[in-house]
């Protein structure tokens, strides 16, 4: 096979020789601080990287550079993103799951975990516990199962939830993580108003990943791995791409991961809207010593950081599988957006679950009550944002893209987090957490450099105090 990276073929577009072949290049510059400082220069310009230039700072050995690539990923995290940090939280539907995958207790064999699927009354429950904890954004997640989550069933509860008013609260942006389907329900995903189409590939290394997936449709490497083409061919132009690091070398997966946002933005003119970053973890059924590539903190700073450089516009997102301590450091060189108050049980939020009735896909790490988070992110000095503006005013795809291109989005994301934030406050946040928010939101309006922007989000400020709801920029 050749590497063709507009291909529309998997085993082009993510070749296996161009890969080892980077990993070579990598491997032979990890100590020429010539061409490093190269990459640097090339990296602070915030164009972005492309496989090999990352892949020679993601081994680069020199401890000066090294501080360098950390010093430059905070630079780029700020310039692009501020110090804001988007909050979502994923909602479980059903846990039925037809495919084999080693990693995850959802698998079809495993026989002690609870089985369970929402009606759609019970998703509505859900979607109010999320509404009163204040969370407008939510991350779909479904096994795949042709009778207990068909496209129908799935489309029905984005319906569900789209519908829910309760109090000031809406879900104003549902993205989905569903199995790789066809067009044709792609389509169906983009007329129901998903936001994201999310599908992690968990390892792009073909011979692992049948290896990892030795059962169900998931087993199709080429039909996994061409999911985002047949998304973007049926219109939807949010996608977010992932890899679960430590089912393999994280080398091999993060070069594959950057050539796969390569792809997309060659073959289609866009890159991924976000990149996420899970890790292997603990979870029913699943022992993380049978997986002797899963990564040290270290690593994951160094992954985050540089992804950070090599693709600024995207978006980078981890989960509540983090520790406290993993996402304070993380947060300063990159992720723009973290879930909060997380379950990951199905129909964990109206109703939790004891251990032994646990129907939860991984252990969660950051236990903390959404409040917590905010309050905690607040005194790191980041803004918690619960803005979902973009979509909902039509900037997707290459729309949003060359807003973020041209730094004309900071116009937007700032006073959209300090007026979402303000929502926040008046309506869920702890007396401590509300206090601190009107600080930041005080210090921070004054910061919007755009004048007239400025004055009209005061405006909106002082109207959300009065009662008034859903400004955006
Ligand atoms: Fe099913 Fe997804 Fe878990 Fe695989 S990772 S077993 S497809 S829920
Ligand atoms: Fe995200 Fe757009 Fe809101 Fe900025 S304005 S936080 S890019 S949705």
């Amino acid at each position: 096979m050749a590497y063709i990276v507009n291909s529309d073929k998997a085993e082009e577009f993510i070749d296996h020789s161009e890969i080892e072949d980077t990993l070579a290049y990598a491997k032979a510059h990890e100590h020429d601080r010539t061409l490093i400082e190269q990459i640097i220069d090339k990296a602070a310009l915030c164009k972005g990287l492309n496989h090999r230039e990352a892949a020679v700072l993601l081994l680069c050995k020199e401890p000066d550079l090294v501080e360098r690539i950390f010093a430059l990923a905070r630079e780029i995290k700020q310039r692009f993103y501020g110090n804001r940090i988007v909050m979502f939280a994923p909602l479980y539907l059903s846990n039925y799951c037809v495919n084999g995958c080693t990693y995850c207790p959802y698998h079809a064999k495993n026989k002690t975990i609870a089985r369970k699927k929402l009606s759609q009354e019970e998703i509505a429950k859900e979607v109010i516990a999320l509404q009163d904890m204040g969370h407008k954004r939510l991350a779909l997640e479904a096994g795949e199962h042709p009778k207990h989550a068909p496209i129908d069933y799935i489309l029905d509860s984005i319906k569900t939830i789209y519908s829910i008013k309760h109090k000031n609260g809406a879900i104003r942006r549902v993205n989905v993580n569903i199995a790789a389907t066809t067009v044709e329900n792609y389509r169906k995903l983009k007329d129901a108003g998903i936001g994201t189409y999310i599908l992690f590939q968990e390892t792009y290394d073909k011979e692992n990943y049948e290896r990892l997936h030795p059962t169900g449709p998931k087993s199709d490497y080429a039909y996994h791995t061409e999911a985002m083409d047949r998304a973007m061919e049926a219109g939807i132009d949010d996608v977010g791409i992932g890899v679960l690091f430590g089912l393999n070398t994280y080398k091999y997966d993060f070069i594959a991961l950057l050539m796969h946002a390569e792809h997309l933005e060659a073959r289609f003119g866009v890159g991924p809207h976000t990149i996420s970053m899970p890790r292997i973890c603990p979870a029913d059924d699943i022992n993380t010593n049978d997986f002797p590539n899963a990564i040290s903190d270290e690593i994951f700073k160094r992954i985050i950081a540089v992804t950070r450089i090599a693709v600024p516009y995207t978006g980078i997102i981890i989960s509540t599988r983090e520790s406290e301590k993993s996402r304070k450091e993380v947060l300063e060189i990159g992720v723009s957006q973290i879930s909060g108050g997380s379950k990951t049980s199905v129909g964990g939020y109206a109703e939790p679950t004891t251990e032994s009735e646990s129907s939860a896909q991984f252990d969660i790490s950051d236990q903390r009550t959404l409040d917590e988070i905010v309050s905690w992110l607040l005194d790191l000095g980041h803004v918690p944002s619960f803005c979902t503006a973009c979509y909902r005013m039509g900037r997707t795809g290459d729309r949003f893209m060359s807003l973020i291109k041209s730094g004309q989005i900071a116009n937007c994301c700032a006073p959209n987090s300090l007026i979402t934030l303000k929502e926040y406050l008046m309506d869920y946040a702890s007396e401590e957490t509300r206090q601190k928010a009107i600080n930041m939101i005080e210090q921070e309006v004054e910061k919007i450099p755009n004048e007239k922007i400025k004055t009209i989000a005061k405006r909106n400020l002082q109207e959300i105090a009065q009662g008034k709801r859903d400004f955006r920029f």
